[in-house]
């Protein structure tokens, strides 16, 4: 499937004309621009070209015009020269940058003053929700400041600051005036010179020129200090021998885009975005823009979906072959929040689940028509799956046995019963209340029961709120006790299978286990909230805790369950996915103990406070998280293929066997039985993953399993839980389908 690269914010392909001019560059041109020979004088010609084209496109007949490798280079010269110029000013105090500024900018400012020994207070300018400069605050500390950062246009919203506001705020004041182009450069035109700019840093490969080159322009008269001293190149303003095929990549570029046939005018542009916006309208309802389109970039669209995290939406467009950007940087368990959307004053839910879409000035019409129609295709899929309104009931294949969910390291279960369309909610989440409603009500689902393991030490069930926003015929009929149970009932019956409960008092003082109990009558597997996590115990220093309790019931457990019975625990803090007693015995000293002898539960409970004292406040979230308590353990379950090592288990081991533990919409978008179509391929989603867990575990000698993903992350966490449970031979194919191509398979196999 051919990428379709909506990411140009953050990098961009070189293009064709700029490849040929770095080509003939390498290859014939190749002289040094200081030799003063035929060769060196032809390489001098090419950069005074590529800087007379640059000085026109950027409105810079005067002042210098570098070429440097980028535009963090370029952004620190411009700081230590303004910065090396304010040594004794006592009428400065300020160093001002924009709250929504590239980092490079803040952390320049901070380095550099600090090398200086300048002291000076380094401060964001406050920004509206709108994401521009708050004009008056920067009016007001004008006078004071010696060095005001402003970028002209944002890289994660597209939004374009008032640079005229910005001067007309700064008139009168002795600052320096940094304006960071990088984002601005080939989509708005902007005059340096007559706008009194002092400094401006550009990349060459935000704009189809490869990386390692960029631009620097410094006004005439402003101060400046070399970062690099050597040779005496650029006009010993910045030394080191050029980057020749850069800067000519960089002059054909630039040369295009003053020609104009290559580049897409403003108008053009927008309407390209028009026609993106309306796609992704279309493909979710209720989609919100961060940003006003009228003031940002023509080429940027930063965006949220009310119920969809940009995790979900990466993977989803990802599996169509569409490369964008979170918004927001995701860590393992919690999606960090944009500063930039921080900044402007959105909401959490928006702030944490951004998500970019960018092209570059050169897009072709072919290609947004494309990109539509795979937004569309997503769509498809994710109303099919019942994850955005549909009006067509019944989507998506049936929720059967147990579907995991994971929000910040807490977790929800759904257990279900197709046949019969009979679930059981256990432990809710506010964030799924939503999902959930949606995904029930769609696929004709009854609640038979809304259960909590525990009333929770730090919030509030959100079962209430679950049980409101269903529709009166999802949810059955009849009174429940404090935690959902259904009054009365020995027995919440599902299919052929069945929950009981079990009190595991301690972590709280109802705190309950519901056990699964098969056909068969033997419990496979229990739902035991924060009475054991893997890594860890819950804690048990909440005012509804019953600490003394707590030893029993983790023996009454075990009595119950066995040591082998999947555990699945309320939180999961670094996605081990389930554990089981024998998994935690080996990684819980304390937990051994109670289970291996006769630990009084007054000791029990003083070790466990001690334990808990020692690791501070965020204990249990602590000790449950494996970069940290667990670090050893971790490596000794590095269970990743690379690609190689996979085509040659794929062509001796006839026995292997490929999970894709994508979702099924991804799934859908991008089969992987296209990718390796000589082999047995399940297709097993991580939500869905609980209920294979414990059989791939006890197939002894079934031969090797390898889990893959989009990117290795999901495949690792199921690899390394199978190990943990005692599987030798599971494996993560390392970086995902990223990294995999399918013909070197095809020609190794
Ligand atoms: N400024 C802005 C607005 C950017 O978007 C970037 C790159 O993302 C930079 C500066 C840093 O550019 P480079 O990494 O090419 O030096």
């Amino acid at each position: 499937m051919q990428e379709i690269y909506l990411d140009a914010n953050a990098t961009t392909p070189v293009l064709p004309l700029a490849r040929e001019a770095a080509l003939a560059v390498m290859a014939e041109e190749f002289g040094n621009p200081s030799s003063i020979h035929s060769t060196g004088l032809r390489a001098r010609a090419l950069i005074d070209r590529a800087r007379a084209t640059a000085r026109r496109v950027l409105g810079a007949p005067g002042g210098q015009l570098l070429f440097v490798s980028g535009a963090t280079e370029g952004i620190q010269t411009a700081v230590l020269s303004a910065l090396s110029a304010l040594r004794g000013r006592g009428d400065v105090r300020w160093l001002l940058y924009g709250a929504t500024e590239h980092k490079a900018v803040p952390e320049a400012l901070r380095h550099w003053n600090r090398v200086l020994g300048l002291d000076l207070q380094v401060r964001a300018i406050p920004v509206g929700r709108d994401g521009r400069h708050d004009l008056a605050w920067l009016r007001q500390h004008a006078p004071q400041a010696g060095l005001v950062c402003t970028m002209a246009a944002n890289n994660e919203t597209g939004v374009i600051s008032d640079l005229d506001g910005i001067a007309a705020a700064l008139a009168g004041s002795p600052a320096l005036w940094m304006v960071d182009g990088v984002q601005a450069l080939g989509k708005l035109p902007l005059a340096l010179e007559r706008r009194g700019i002092d400094y401006a840093p550009f990349s060459g490969h935000k704009l189809y020129a490869p990386k390692g080159v960029g631009l620097l322009y410094v006004r005439e008269g402003a101060p400046f200090t070399p970062l690099m001293a050597g040779g005496g190149q650029e006009g010993a303003l910045r030394s080191g021998t050029e980057n020749m095929a850069g800067i000519a990549a960089l002059g054909a570029v630039l040369e295009a885009l003053e020609a104009g046939e290559v580049f897409r005018d403003a108008a053009t542009l927008a309407g390209y975005r028009a026609e993106l916006l309306a796609a992704l309208q279309h493909a979710f309802p209720g989609l919100v823009l961060n940003a006003p389109a009228e003031i940002c970039l023509p080429t940027t669209l930063n965006f949220s979906v009310p119920g969809l995290s940009s995790r979900l939406l990466l993977d989803l467009f990802d599996a169509a072959g569409l490369r964008v950007s979170g918004g927001s940087a995701c860590s393992a368990a919690q999606a960090a929040p944009s500063f930039v959307l921080e900044a402007m004053g959105l909401p959490a839910w928006q702030t944490a689940s951004a998500l970019r879409l960018s092209f570059g000035p050169a897009a072709e019409p072919a290609f947004i028509a494309e990109a539509c129609r795979r937004l569309r295709d997503c769509a498809a899929a994710l109303r099919g799956n019942c994850l955005t309104p549909s009006t067509d009931a019944g989507g998506g294949r049936p929720l059967d046995g147990i579907t995991r969910y994971s929000v910040a390291g807490a977790c929800c279960y759904v257990l279900a019963d197709a046949a019969s369309r009979q679930a059981v909610v256990i432990d809710p989440l506010p964030e799924l209340t939503e999902p959930l409603v949606r995904l029930l009500s769609c696929q004709g689902y009854t609640l038979s029961a809304l259960l909590d393991t525990h009333s929770h030490g730090d919030h509030a069930s959100s079962a209430a709120e679950l049980r409101a926003a269903l529709p009166v015929d999802v949810l059955a009929p009849g009174e429940v006790d404090a935690l959902g149970w259904p009054l009365g009932l020995e027995r919440l019956v599902l299919g052929a299978r069945s929950l009981q409960r079990l009190a595991v008092p301690g972590h709280t003082l109802d705190s309950t286990a519901y056990l699964l109990t098969e056909a068969d009558g033997r419990v496979s597997l229990a739902f035991v909230g924060d009475c054991v996590m893997p890594g860890a115990l819950g804690r048990s220093d909440f005012e509804q805790s019953a600490p003394l309790a707590y030893a029993q019931s983790l023996r009454t457990l075990a009595a119950v369950v066995g040591e082998q019975a999947l555990l699945l625990p309320g939180h999961d803090y670094d996605n081990r996915l389930a554990c089981s007693l024998a998994t935690e015995r080996a990684a819980q000293p304390l937990l051994a103990q109670v289970l291996g002898g006769d630990l009084p539960a007054e000791t029990f409970a003083a070790r466990k406070a001690e334990l808990e004292r020692g690791l501070g406040p965020t204990a249990y979230q602590t000790m449950a998280c494996g970069a940290r308590v667990d670090a050893a353990a971790c490596e000794s379950l590095r269970a990743e293929l690379d690609a190689p090592a996979l085509r040659e288990l794929l062509a001796n081991r006839p026995d292997l066997r490929l999970v894709d533990v994508r979702e099924p919409y991804e799934q859908e978008l991008g089969p992987l039985a296209a990718q390796f179509p000589a082999h047995c391929v399940e297709s097993v989603a991580l939500s869905a993953l609980l209920n294979r867990l414990a059989s791939w575990r006890d197939e002894v000698g079934a031969g090797p399993l390898v889990f893959v993903c989009r990117s290795g992350n999901r495949s690792g966490q199921v690899a390394r839980a199978l190990r943990r449970l005692g599987h030798e031979q599971a494996w993560s194919l390392a970086g995902g389908l990223a990294l995999w191509r399918p013909q070197q398979e095809r020609s190794a196999a």
